[in-house]
C-alpha cells in the first residue's frame, strides 16, 4: 500500500482518509444511526437499585420525529387529538432534509456494498447509516472518501440546526491520564469493578475536562490516544520517540535508551528485515517492538523532573 495524503486534513495516510478522519466519519455515521448507550439507574418498587444501559435515539430518529411534528421524547402531553390546536404539525423542511439524508446514505451504502459484494438487508436511512458506520474502513478506500466525509458532516450539522435540540455529546475516548502509580484514570462501578473514565464532548468542542482527575485534555489528543491504544499497535524504538513527541509526552533519547538497556520496558515482539512481525527474535537484524501504552505508563511513573527534562 502506498503512502499518500488524507483528502480531508492533508496529513500522511495509507487510504484516502487518515485514521483520525476515518474515525471522525465513523463517529458521524454512528451519531446519525444511534445515540449510543447511556448508563441509567432504575429504582424498582421494592427499592432495589438496578444499573442498565439504555439505547438513545440517533440524529435520524430525531429528524424523523421533527418531520412528523411529534413532540415526543420527554413531552408526550403535547399530543392531543380532536382539539383546536394541532400539535402534530408536519415540518416540510425536516422532511426534505430527511429525504436528502436517506438518498445520500443509500447511494453510499449501495456503492460500498456493490464493490465488496455485501447484501444490504436493512433498507432504511438508519439501516444504511449503520452499515456505513460498520464499514467506514472500506469507505476510506474509496477515491471519493473525502466527498463522503464532507457530505455526511454537513448533513449532520444541518440536522442539528433543524431539530433545534442539543445532540447528546459524543464519546471521544477513555481519559488518557495515568496516575503516579501508573494506573489509568478510572472509577469504581457499583459492582466494584474499575472501569476507565469515558470522556464525552460536544461535537464542536476542542477541549474536555475529565470529571474524575479534573485534567483538561485536547479532544484530538484523546481521540488519537484512543486509536493507538485500541489497536494495540507495536512500534520500533525510533517510532516510539516520534509518537511520544507527537502526543505531547516527549521522552529524551537518553531516558528511552536507558529504559531499554535496563529492561524496564517490555518488548512486545520483533519486526523482521522483510517487514513481517513476530513474537520471538529469529536473528540479530530483528528490530524489537514496543507498545505506546507501556511507554506512557512508565513515563507517568517517573518523578516529574526526570521525565520532563531534556
Ligand atoms: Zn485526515
Ligand atoms: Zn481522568
Amino acid at each position: 500500500m502506498t503512502v499518500t495524503t488524507c483528502q480531508v486534513c492533508g496529513c500522511p495516510a495509507q487510504l484516502f482518509l487518515c485514521p483520525s478522519c476515518t474515525g471522525d466519519l465513523r463517529d458521524t455515521l454512528t451519531a446519525l444511526a444511534s445515540g449510543g448507550q447511556r448508563p441509567i439507574t432504575i429504582v424498582t418498587e421494592s427499592g432495589k437499585i438496578l444499573y442498565r444501559e439504555e439505547t438513545m435515539p440517533g440524529m435520524l430518529e430525531y429528524l424523523a420525529q421533527a418531520a412528523n411534528g411529534q413532540a415526543r421524547l420527554g413531552n408526550t402531553s403535547a399530543r392531543k387529538t380532536g382539539g383546536d390546536e394541532s400539535p402534530l404539525r408536519y415540518n416540510p423542511r425536516a422532511a426534505a432534509l430527511h429525504q436528502e439524508c436517506f438518498e445520500a446514505l443509500r447511494m453510499w451504502a449501495r456503492h460500498i456494498a456493490r464493490i465488496n459484494q455485501h447484501v444490504l438487508t436493512w433498507r432504511t436511512s438508519i439501516g444504511y447509516a449503520t452499515y456505513l458506520a460498520n464499514n467506514t474502513d472500506l469507505l476510506a478506500k474509496d477515491e471519493d472518501a473525502g466527498e463522503a466525509h464532507k457530505r455526511f458532516n454537513t448533513l449532520a450539522r444541518r440536522i442539528e440546526h433543524t431539530i433545534n435540540r442539543p445532540i447528546p455529546p459524543k464519546l471521544i475516548g477513555p481519559c488518557p491520564t495515568f496516575d503516579e502509580n501508573g494506573n489509568r484514570c478510572s472509577i469504581r462501578q457499583p459492582n466494584n469493578r474499575k472501569t476507565r473514565v469515558a470522556l464525552y464532548a460536544r461535537r464542536d468542542a476542542t477541549h474536555v475536562v475529565c470529571p474524575q482527575c479534573k485534567k483538561r485534555h485536547d479532544v484530538r489528543d484523546v481521540e488519537q490516544k484512543a486509536i493507538i491504544d485500541r489497536e494495540k499497535l507495536r512500534f520500533d524504538a525510533s517510532e516510539i520517540l516520534n509518537l511520544m513527541a507527537s502526543i505531547n509526552e516527549p521522552l529524551s533519547e537518553r531516558t528511552w535508551r536507558d529504559w531499554r538497556a535496563k529492561g524496564r520496558i517490555k518488548i512486545r515482539g520483533y519486526r523482521r528485515p522483510d517487514g513481517s512481525k513476530g513474537l520471538t527474535r529469529h536473528n540479530d537484524d530483528d528490530e524489537p517492538l514496543y507498545r505506546l501504552a507501556d511507554v506512557r505508563r512508565l513515563r507517568a511513573k517517573q518523578p516529574k523532573r526526570k521525565a520532563r527534562t531534556e
